[in-house]
């Protein structure tokens, strides 16, 4: 099916996916509230998505199991998708690609952390990561989080793994013979990440560096989901111009600028 366009003087018409949730809520209102933006649908667990009536963008922040079979569906009805759900690896993204490739004129944005901070706070890590021996993750999240680890510690590990790999660093140094209990933290990419769950929390992220004499440390703070909002609407607002799968919001930021 071709994209579901828009006249550019019309609100771009928009369905929610994972409505009922923490994130689904927060975008439903953060749309409502744009001008430019129209809230047509809202679907949740045991809704049918059907032909998605009227949509031109849905965006998807429902959880990981789902999150391909939703997205393919939204391709396939010619609906651009905006995708926050984490979970996603390289299998699940071959398989969006290919469908993709079926329908060139949809694009899909997965963005693993919408908030301007975080985005910042993973370009800082992937900078620094060449200067330093040593660096481990650490994230912080609400208990009702049902992933480990948040996709934006897979993801900057993943940078920060790739920085140190080009610059000929060897494995983080680290002598642990014995850790029945897994208390050094899972590795992605090579990287130790640590994965704390806490009531009160929101989505908090700390990239710790090392070398002889010397730490730095990156931190970046969600304290309210209205902080992935920003990111969301730029997402929402772009989508439509990037056909194709587009992997992180940064893509469509202006970073190089200063
Ligand atoms: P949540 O549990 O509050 O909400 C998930 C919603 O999805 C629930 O209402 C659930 O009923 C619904 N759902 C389940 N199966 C569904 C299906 N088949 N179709 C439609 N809806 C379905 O979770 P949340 O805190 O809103 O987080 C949602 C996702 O977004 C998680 O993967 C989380 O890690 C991620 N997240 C991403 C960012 C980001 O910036 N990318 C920020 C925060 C959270």
């Amino acid at each position: 099916m071709t994209a579901r366009s828009q006249n550019t003087t019309d609100p771009v018409r928009v369905a929610v996916i994972g409505a009922a949730g923490r994130m689904g809520r927060t975008v439903r209102d953060a749309v409502e509230a744009a001008a430019d933006l129209e809230l047509v649908g809202g679907f949740d667990l045991g809704d049918d998505l059907g032909d998605l009536a009227g949509t031109q963008v849905a965006v998807e922040f429902a959880v990981p199991d789902v999150s391909l079979d939703n997205v393919t569906h939204c391709v396939e009805q010619g609906v651009h998708a905006v995708v926050g759900t984490t979970g996603w690896n390289e299998r699940k993204l071959a398989a969006l690609r290919a469908t993709l490739q079926e329908h060139p004129g949809v694009g899909v944005l997965i963005a693993p952390n919408f908030a301007i901070g975080a985005i910042l706070m993973m370009q800082f890590a992937q900078q620094a990561a060449r200067f330093y021996e040593s660096v481990e993750i650490v994230e912080l999240h609400h208990p009702g989080k049902v992933d480990a680890p948040s996709g934006t510690a897979a993801r900057t590990a993943d940078l920060v793994g790739a920085a140190r790999e080009a610059a000929g660093l060897g494995p983080v140094p680290d002598a642990t013979t014995h850790d029945p209990g897994g208390a050094r933290g899972a590795r992605q990419g090579g990287i130790p990440v640590h994965s704390v769950r806490l009531r009160g929390l929101v989505a908090h992220q700390e990239v710790l560096f090392g070398a002889e004499g010397e730490l730095l440390t990156i931190r970046h703070d969600s304290l309210d989901r209205v902080s992935f909002m920003a990111g969301v609407l730029t997402g929402i607002r772009s989508v439509t111009a990037h056909p194709g799968l587009t992997v992180g919001l940064e893509h469509y930021l202006e970073l190089e600028r200063s």
